[in-house]
């Protein structure tokens, strides 16, 4: 069978008034996902970019008012904050049960994480991406900085995709802009954006639910500091040398950020 192109079926009756939006952006709240939908906004514009929200039953429901919040402070308008209760009656995991987050002896993943999550956000953000005529679903799923999250990385991603455009006939695009990045090019990027303040102050990322700098000691927010640090000592250092042409030697370097005119970032490859 032919896969549909947008606007040809699967439109919900009475939904035209969304038909300009280009993508949706899963938005939990935290810095990827709200970096990602800075991106979002800025490659189709914030009339065009739809954000979906994900009440999974995690314990810290300040994600949801800070998603709430930066979808408001990077002008997007059309956001759907949907609650996903079938979670409380499959599983356990320390984002949703006071348990110890640790990593068990011999455990594949850590205890934060919540099984086939993202598989069930992209699929319920596809299911809403149609519905508004959209393509697009852009996440912020990274696999450089692995934290032993199976489904953030670029195997998976390719495979629910396919899935999803077996599922539904229709051609989504799952974008991924930090797959490849560690978290020292993201806040670069959020800098170059010039979203480096609401990204650090404005964000939920870490697993106890501090908002902003966070708690400082769970593994979220010890990836995100040392990244934040890296990412400051680059600029630092290339602050200083600024003034003088690089020398082959930096010409070379991998730290790509910071010659962006040589080695610009491309998130949407
Ligand atoms: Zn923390």
């Amino acid at each position: 069978m032919r896969t549909p192109r947008p606007g040809e079926c699967g439109i919900i009756a009475g939904m035209g008034k969304h038909a300009k939006i280009a993508a949706v952006v899963v938005l939990s709240g935290g810095q990827d996902s709200a970096t990602c939908l800075a991106l979002a906004v800025k490659k189709h514009g914030a009339d065009h970019v739809a954000a979906i929200t994900f009440k999974y039953g995690q314990r810290h429901q300040i994600e949801t008012a800070y998603a709430k919040r930066l979808a408001k402070r990077f002008g997007v308008k059309t956001h759907n904050v949907v609650t996903m209760d079938f979670y409380r009656h499959l599983t356990t995991n320390a984002l949703m049960n006071d348990q110890p987050i640790a990593r068990k002896k011999g455990a594949s993943c850590p205890t934060t994480v919540v099984e086939g999550r993202n598989a069930a956000f992209l699929l319920a953000a596809g299911v809403w991406a149609k519905s508004l005529g959209a393509t697009e679903i852009h996440t912020g799923v990274s696999q450089a900085d692995f934290s032993g999250y199976p489904d953030c990385r670029a195997v998976f991603i390719r495979a629910q995709q396919r899935m999803m455009r077996l599922a539904m006939e229709w051609p989504f695009r799952i974008v991924t802009p930090f797959m490849r990045m560690t978290k020292a090019e993201e806040w670069a990027l959020a800098d170059r954006l010039g979203i480096l303040d609401v990204i650090e102050n404005e964000t939920v990322t870490c697993y106890n639910g501090v908002p902003g700098k966070g708690c400082g000691k769970c593994p979220a927010c010890k990836l995100r500091n040392r990244g934040l640090a890296e990412f400051r000592t680059l600029k630092s250092a290339a602050g200083k040398t600024a003034a003088r042409p690089p020398s082959n030697k930096q010409r070379h370097s991998s730290c790509p950020h910071y010659t962006a005119k040589q080695n610009p970032i491309r998130p949407y490859p």
